[in-house]
């Protein structure tokens, strides 16, 4: 398939790797941001084809694992309010709240619906006059585009039984409060490549500035992380910083701008907790006072919620670089795709969940 099979040729992807090999002289510590390209690096082992001297660590770039516990009870709540009909993606179903999840939800007669796009849950409301429809709006800045486009359509609609549950996260943030931290470990960063197809990467440019850092637009396939990964370390190893474009054939420096004034029209800068890692000042976005209707948080009481975080679950270490799935002790133990824990064992952007699926068990590859 074209675009596809070239960035996945294992010939090419030998002659990258030897590059590596060559370039690397010291020991570095890379995050990949996005846990769609954690998966990558695993399903195709690239984490075990590196140098030692190159060590990846995984960032927060799962939505799932990232919603805060809050908002997860929240959701819980609304979700089994009788004449509630609440949207999900399907990954969001799976993942622990403090005493449940929206399938056990489902299960006990709660109408909770997944849906591939924020407009079926749209079309759900219109099909529902009587019902009460939610959508869950979680996600980094890819998603934000298709979330706002729901709430939009609901108002041109006149929809009044349609409102949002809004989780939505910024990377940008996320990165400062790692790099910020005493316990980083990280020395570049691959970005995330969709979501610069959104936002560009002239973002970034002030971290690499400030932190002294190299920062690579990276796609997902395994000769756009090998390259991504060679680009960085090229960096590291001349000592130098700044942003790298890895991903030319979709990103570009400004990014989408309709999409971006889409965003600018529905959702403002708010501060966000993220989960397992805590409050992070203007981390994402929440509606605009002139979409206030269709909030979800304010439209129902759900605003005493006592949340009970999993004493076990290091997911908020593991997010930010400073460990690894197989350093936690419920990791395949307590703690499995079947009983997980932590958001990070269910989403399929999780760490702990691709640490799983690819058998990466051993404490030794720490
Ligand atoms: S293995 Fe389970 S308990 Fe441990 S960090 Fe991952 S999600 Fe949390």
């Amino acid at each position: 398939m074209k675009y596809l099979d070239e960035f996945r040729n294992a010939e090419l992807a030998k002659v990258v790797l030897d590059k590596i090999r060559k370039t690397v002289k010291h020991p570095w510590v890379i995050m990949e941001i996005c846990g769609g390209q954690t998966h990558s690096i695993m399903q195709n082992g690239i984490d075990q084809l590196l140098p030692s001297q190159i060590e990846l660590v995984h960032g927060p770039g799962c939505p799932v694992c990232v919603t805060s516990l809050e908002l997860v009870d929240k959701a819980l709540a609304i979700a089994a309010l009788p004449n509630a009909i609440f949207c999900s993606f399907g990954d969001m179903v799976r993942v622990p709240g403090s005493d449940k999840d929206l399938f056990s939800i489902r299960a006990a007669g709660g109408q909770v619906k997944i849906v591939y796009s924020p407009l079926d849950a749209v079309k759900i409301a219109q099909q529902n006059p009587d019902k009460e429809v939610v959508f869950f709006a979680i996600g980094f800045e890819t998603t934000a585009p298709a979330n706002v486009m729901s709430v939009l359509q609901a108002k041109s609609l006149g929809l009044k039984n349609f409102s949002v549950l809004v989780s939505q996260v910024t990377v940008p943030p996320a990165m400062h409060a790692i790099l910020s931290s005493p316990s980083n470990r990280v020395q570049g960063f691959l970005a995330a490549g969709h979501v610069c197809s959104v936002m560009g990467f002239h973002e970034y440019q002030p971290i690499a500035l400030k932190y002294q850092i190299p920062i690579t637009v990276t796609g997902f396939e395994p000769l756009d992380l090998l390259k991504g990964i060679l680009m960085t370390v090229e960096h590291l190893e001349a000592g130098k910083h700044g942003v790298l474009n890895g991903y030319p054939r979709v990103v570009s420096e400004q990014g989408n701008l309709p999409a971006q004034a889409l965003i600018k029209k529905v959702y403002q800068d708010c501060d966000r907790n993220w989960r397992g890692i805590g409050l992070i000042p203007m981390s994402g976005w929440c509606l605009r006072p002139e979409y206030a209707e269709f909030n979800a948080e304010t439209r129902f009481s759900v605003e005493n919620i006592k949340t009970r975080e999993s004493e076990i679950c290091i997911a908020g270490q593991i997010l930010q670089g400073i460990k690894k799935p197989p350093q936690c002790p419920a990791f395949a133990n307590e703690c499995t795709p079947e009983n997980p824990l932590g958001a990070t064992m269910v989403s399929s952007e999780g760490a702990c969940a691709a640490y799983y699926r690819y058998a990466r068990f051993e404490k030794e590859i720490i």
